[in-house]
């Protein structure tokens, strides 16, 4: 991944010799189930997302959103199936490998009482030893990179700042720069903006779409609002009690796609405003 600077505030941080992009990677998921107890949580369930594309999955609360997300960063194993980034088994990607697959929350988990550069920091835990990793001894060249992450989220200025001064937006934009430090090859972000008013969720979904196409990052996000999806998203995937029901384009996503979703009537979704 190369994070490019856009603007240039009079106190940005200049890379002068960036690496290349990464060529994109792609994820694959193939036919991944995972059951808690009875409860068959993800069913069956294939999708990708390539390197450079913004993709939206949508469902009813309960329809297996978290529990894909959670079986792709690696926190669960699921019980049958399999993940890859390109031709990694994802299975394989022991400890600090994990760090292709970045995970932005709902809530943001950013340690309150440290600045907004010390969260961005923490991006780069994955490539420190242990023992340079328990004294946050970071090199130079990570501390440039934090603060050209935070310039890409637009917050330099706030670098300084103890995180729980930010506002939700702003911890959210942060909680972006520490993903994009750890320069990953994919972005899962569940319900990033579901904390957020409106607009403050189009400002953090909008930077997530144009990280997917500037720096060919993958971005994998779940939402609850339909238009947010068809906004911003190149594709849905829709899950319906654990299961696929929707893979199309964004545009695509018409009246019996919500329907098939949502297992309501087309009035109601024209009612409450969620297409045009
Ligand atoms: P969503 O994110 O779409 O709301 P989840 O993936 O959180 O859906 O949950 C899918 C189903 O799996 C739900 O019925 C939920 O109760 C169940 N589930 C999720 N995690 C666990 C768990 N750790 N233990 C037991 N059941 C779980
Ligand atoms: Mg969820």
């Amino acid at each position: 991944m190369n994070v490019v600077v856009e603007t240039s505030p009079p106190n940005a941080v200049a890379v002068a010799d960036r690496p290349p992009a990464r060529s994109a990677a792609r994820l694959t998921v193939n036919r991944i189930s995972k059951s808690f107890g009875d409860m068959i949580a993800v069913n069956d369930v294939s999708c990708s997302v390539s390197g450079r594309e913004f993709v939206a999955v949508l469902g009813p609360s309960g329809s297996g959103k978290t529990t894909l997300f959670r079986c792709i960063a690696g926190l669960i194993t699921p019980d049958s199936g399999s993940i890859h980034i390109d031709g990694d088994d994802i299975a394989g990607l022991q400890g600090r490998r994990r760090r292709r697959i970045a995970v932005v929350f709902q809530q943001f988990n950013l340690v309150n009482r440290l600045s907004a550069l010390d969260n961005v920091l923490a991006g780069r835990l994955g490539y420190l030893s242990a023992w340079r990793g328990t004294f946050r001894q970071f090199s130079r060249s990570d501390r440039l990179l934090a603060m050209e992450c935070l310039d890409r989220v637009g917050l330099l200025s706030k670098a300084a700042q103890r995180a729980d001064t930010l506002s939700g937006g702003q911890q959210q934009r942060v909680a972006i720069a520490r993903a994009l430090c750890q320069q990953p090859d994919l972005i899962i972000a569940d319900e990033p903006v579901a904390s957020l008013d409106p607009t403050t969720g189009g400002e953090v979904l909008d930077l997530l779409r144009d990280i997917a196409r500037s720096d060919g990052v993958g971005v994998a996000c779940s939402l609850h609002q339909v238009h947010f999806a068809r906004n911003y998203a190149d594709r849905i995937v829709g899950l319906a009690r654990g299961r696929v029901v929707i893979d199309c384009q964004a545009d695509a996503f018409d009246e019996h796609a919500y329907q098939s979703l949502y297992e309501t009537r087309p009035a109601r979704m024209a009612a409450r405003g969620t297409i045009s």
